[in-house]
């Protein structure tokens, strides 16, 4: 039997993002806005309960991420965009910062929830990324939760396809041109936890872009591209055009500015997302949290869909910039 002595018991935090982009208050109506903050608090919420129950850092992550997969307000799970082939390829990653491991999936179908399979193959295979027709086997194997193909139809971003194809274009989640400033958005999910024994975790889940082309992979399977967590510096997950940030090896880059060159994360995140990704083009943001439970929720972009939580204290919403 294993006792939570009082000195154990530190300060829980969480934070989530749901895509970054040009999100500006003037194409949002209230209702539209009302919605996503509802869905960000109820992600907020799935992996708070966990925390505040003495859970793992690494179970919050998974509750946030479903909570926000289910709902088609995200490019994630449900509401996932569709590749050039009309189909669904969904990508996701999971990091424990207490020991290292780390579980992925690419371009996966089918698949209800990506974030428990990427969980499933951290936990339950010898591996850590598996793509494709291996990974539906896997969740197969495991009795992970399938969905039909009409489950994860939307047909906004059947629109975004149509779109998309007849610009020649890639796009990012969305792409709308009928507002002045053409809307620009990035849908994909990530969480970050602390949890009270210390532990940290990272995750991400992602559709990917409108219009990829068939295998197409980004950052958000990536570990140190679009996730990464490690206790002794921090937690990072992702979100932006997943090209720039591999290259950029994004999160890793904030865990090493704090490992070897000491910055604070603050310090890691201003250099690394208002710095070194501008200067390449990338644009998007991120999350991140270290072991003290300060938190950072960093973008280049016009907005980014965002909610955190420290114990005991309000939940912060927010979807522009400030
Ligand atoms: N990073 C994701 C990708 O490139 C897209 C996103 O963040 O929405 O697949």
């Amino acid at each position: 039997m294993s006792f939570v002595t009082l000195d154990m018991i530190k300060k829980y935090a969480i934070a989530i993002h749901g895509g970054a982009g040009t999100i500006l208050r003037v194409n949002m109506n209230n209702e539209i806005e009302q919605k996503y903050k509802t869905a960000l608090n109820e992600s907020i919420m799935a992996g708070e309960n966990i925390l505040i129950n003495s859970g793992l850092a690494i179970d919050a992550v998974e509750a946030s991420i479903r909570s926000l997969e289910n709902n088609p307000l995200f490019n994630a799970g449900k509401g996932s965009v569709f590749s050039y082939e009309g189909e669904h390829e969904m990508d996701a990653s999971i990091m424990n910062g207490k020991d290292l491991m780390a579980g992925a999936v690419a371009g996966v179908k089918n698949v209800k929830n990506p974030i428990t399979l990427a969980k499933s193959v951290m936990q339950y295979s010898n591996h850590v990324f598996i793509a494709g027709q291996g990974a539906e086997v896997f969740a197969k194997q495991l009795n992970i939760e399938m969905a039909p193909n009409e489950y994860f139809f939307e047909q906004m971003r059947y629109n975004q396809l149509i779109q998309a194809k007849s610009n020649n274009r890639v796009d990012l989640d969305h792409v709308d041109n009928k507002f002045e400033n053409s809307e620009k958005k990035f849908g994909t999910v990530g969480a970050v936890a602390l949890d009270i024994f210390g532990n940290l975790a990272a995750g991400t889940s992602t559709g990917g872009m409108t219009n990829k082309k068939h295998g197409r992979i980004g950052d958000t399977p990536i570990i140190g591209a679009g996730t990464y967590a490690n206790n002794q510096t921090c937690a990072v997950s992702c979100t932006g055009h997943g090209e720039f940030f591999i290259r950029s090896v994004v999160a890793y880059d904030i865990s090493c500015l704090i490992e070897y060159k000491g910055f604070s994360l603050k310090e890691a995140c201003n250099l690394v997302v208002k710095d070194k990704l501008i200067k390449i083009g990338g644009e998007g943001g991120l999350i991140a949290l270290d072991a003290k439970g300060n938190i950072e929720l960093s973008f280049n972009s016009e907005g980014m869909y965002r909610a955190s939580k420290i114990a005991n204290e309000n939940v912060y919403i927010g979807i522009y910039k400030d």
